[in-house]
């Protein structure tokens, strides 16, 4: 059975039992007779002899992996998770607070300097969000409840309160000219993809920071590495590439002003996101519209 199954198995049956829908839960199936998948990257890529398939329900919220398949022609909803969103904000918070306080310096340590440089407040220091989706519009508000003069972009209009909101190309101009830090929480799409080259980098104050919690492809790496090494940008903190994991021989893991961490902003948290897959399932079977469902013209 695939690695999930253990944990996620007896949270589908408990929850299900729970809403009094009895359901086959099973691997090694035949796939004619699926009604629906609960789906995590996999080497699953031709849904055709799935013939009675109903939804495919992601466990992952970014669905860059299936959401172009041709082959899968019914509804497919990805995952909007408390767990998950939680966790993304605890550590997009923990990492703009790093940039924000310099904690960096006396982790390193003043080499018996005492330099007493206090940090701005919070109010002083502009962050910007790329993305207002699940994840997006929940660190906004952390931060903002913190204090940050925030400000979120998107494609379409938003309204999140404390925090100004941005769209369109103009608006990610805007969004990046005064940004002290940037964090990025967009989908990875044909339209996002180098969101951040060397024409949007340039754009940044000299010494911004960049945290990509988002996806590897939203970033052109050969500008950002150029960015870094004259300085423009100050420090990238970088959570997802274009290859993972990222090849040991890559310049990100020895550069002095990158921290790479192995994918790991947030995940899938199963108490909750079986939850979350189960009211999807009753709603399918109630002939209800599916929750998260994904566009999939627009990739997400
Ligand atoms: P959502 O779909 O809820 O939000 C996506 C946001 O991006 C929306 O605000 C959307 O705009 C915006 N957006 C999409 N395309 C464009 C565009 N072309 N231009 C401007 N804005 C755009 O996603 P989530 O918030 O749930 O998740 C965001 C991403 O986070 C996931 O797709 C995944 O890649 C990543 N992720 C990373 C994890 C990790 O551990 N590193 C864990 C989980 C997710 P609009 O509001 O107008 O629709």
């Amino acid at each position: 059975p695939p690695r999930l199954w253990p944990v996620y198995k007896p949270l589908l049956e408990n929850y299900l039992d729970e809403m009094g829908i009895d359901v086959d839960l099973k691997t090694g199936f035949s796939p004619d007779v699926v009604d629906y998948v609960v789906y995590a990257p996999s080497g699953l890529r031709d849904f055709t002899p799935f013939t009675r398939l109903k939804a495919v329900l992601s466990l992952w919220a970014g669905v860059e992996s299936i959401a172009d398949n041709t082959t899968l022609t019914v509804p497919l909803a990805r995952m909007v998770d408390h767990g998950l969103t939680q966790g993304m904000t605890e550590w997009v918070v923990g990492h703009v607070l790093r940039y924000h306080l310099g904690i960096d310096a006396h982790i390193h340590g003043l080499k018996g300097e005492w330099r007493q440089d206090v940090p701005p407040l919070a109010s002083e220091r502009a962050v910007t969000i790329l993305g207002l989706g699940a994840l997006g519009q929940a660190a906004a508000v952390a931060l903002a409840a913190l204090g940050f003069r925030v400000t979120g972009w998107s494609r379409s209009a938003r309204d999140v309160p404390g925090v100004t909101c941005l769209h369109g190309g103009d608006g990610l101009k805007t969004a990046l000219n005064s940004a002290e830090i940037v964090v990025l929480l967009l989908p990875s799409t044909p339209a996002t993809e180098n969101t951040l080259n060397a024409e949007t980098l340039a754009l940044l104050p000299r010494g911004a920071r960049i945290i990509n919690p988002g996806r590897g492809p939203l970033i052109d790496d050969t500008a950002l590495l150029a960015a870094l090494d004259s300085g423009h940008v100050g420090h990238a903190t970088l959570d997802v590439f274009r290859t993972e994991p990222l090849p040991a021989s890559h310049p990100y893991w020895t550069h002095p002003n990158v921290t790479v961490t192995p994918h790991i902003a947030s995940e899938t948290r199963p108490v909750t996101a079986a939850k979350v897959i189960c009211e999807n399932i009753r709603r399918g079977e109630a002939g209800e519209p599916f929750l998260h469902l994904v566009d999939r013209g627009l990739g997400y």
